[in-house]
């Protein structure tokens, strides 16, 4: 059958957009919009990093009525968490070792991070305990412990096993404290072998994934966490806004105005296992546009019960935040 040239015309601009667009879902507004631009936010992957003090960090968080922040440490040595927990409170929730590992890989590269007799490392385990025992901490991570793929600074970069015996210590340690770990890694498949026998050997420790294991597709995502209860998400750096770079567009799940449809489809399919961050680690990122396209970028593309999950009634309950007055 021969159509109209008319029609024709029209079904091949269709077609050729949505080739072009991929699997974007459009801007079209939502129900969901209103709420996703004022429900408080908990920021799961929030550095403390050079020049940024407590005072304008509260006040960044007010003005985005981000309510808690944490989940990761600072990004390097010569900062005091201690500085900004006084001041936010609550709102506040760091994790350890962070920057500690930052120093040992500077100084030894990946055989210090796993060297179990090597003084630094027993060192941090002791800090570890000691932040445990005064509830500073309420968690380890970020542990960047596979970003060969992820990471532009070859000096940064390393990958080890995820199962070696230097971070079962601190997995070990987050089950006695019943506390949270953070993970960076990309989705090798040797990665997440070994990712998928910790979560299997603490079950009852959550593991949160950076970035949702950085470059990974939304079945990939999907599988691990289908398999592994224990296993969550946050979708920080995977935001054009966060981070423009060409190169990567093809690994973000949302920009300012659309989100990817295969990770909407997951993220409403298993809406108890996401969360959101801002991963800002220098002082020429803004946190309100990262923020504010994360509301109008990715919560706006949810379901209203799902957006409130992934705003912040997930992280409330996986990293035990305290209820904090607006
Ligand atoms: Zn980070």
């Amino acid at each position: 059958m021969r159509l109209p040239r008319s029609l024709n015309t029209l079904l091949a601009v269709t077609l050729t957009a949505a080739v072009h667009l991929g699997a974007w879902a459009q801007a079209a507004p939502t129900d969901s919009a209103p709420l996703a631009a004022t429900i408080p936010i908990a920021d799961v992957h929030m550095h403390l990093y050079r020049g940024l003090t407590p005072e304008e960090l509260r006040a960044a968080m007010d003005r985005n009525n981000v309510r808690w922040g944490g989940g990761v440490g600072p990004v390097g040595p010569g900062y005091d968490p201690q500085d900004f927990a006084r001041l936010l409170g609550p709102r506040y929730f760091p994790a350890g070792a962070q920057a500690e590992q930052y120093v040992m890989h500077e100084s030894g590269g990946s055989n210090e991070l796993q060297n179990t007799e090597s003084p630094r490392f027993k060192a941090l385990l002791e800090t570890l305990a000691g932040q445990f025992e005064r509830r500073e901490i309420t968690g380890i991570g970020e542990l960047v412990l596979n970003n060969h793929r992820s990471s532009y600074a070859p000096s940064f970069r390393r990958k080890v096993r995820i199962d070696a015996d230097a971070f079962q210590a601190f997995y070990g340690m987050a089950d006695k404290y019943q506390g949270f770990v953070q993970i960076h890694m990309d989705d090798d498949s040797d990665s997440i072998r070994e990712l998928e026998s910790v979560a299997q050997r603490y079950p009852k420790v959550p593991f949160i994934l950076s970035h949702c294991l950085t470059r990974a597709p939304a079945r990939t995502a999907r599988a691990l966490l289908e398999r592994h209860p224990n296993l969550y998400c946050e979708t920080s750096y995977r935001s054009t806004v966060r981070n423009g770079a060409p190169a990567l567009q093809p690994y973000m799940i949302h920009d300012a105005s659309s989100a990817q449809s295969a990770w909407i489809e997951l993220i409403e399919a298993m809406p108890e296992r996401f969360m959101v961050g801002s991963d800002i680690y220098t002082k020429d990122v803004s946190y309100d546009a990262v923020i504010g396209a994360i509301r109008t970028g990715l919560l706006a593309k949810l379901s209203e019960p799902t957006l409130r999950k992934v705003a912040h009634e997930n992280a409330v309950r996986v990293f035990r935040l305290p209820a904090v007055s607006p």
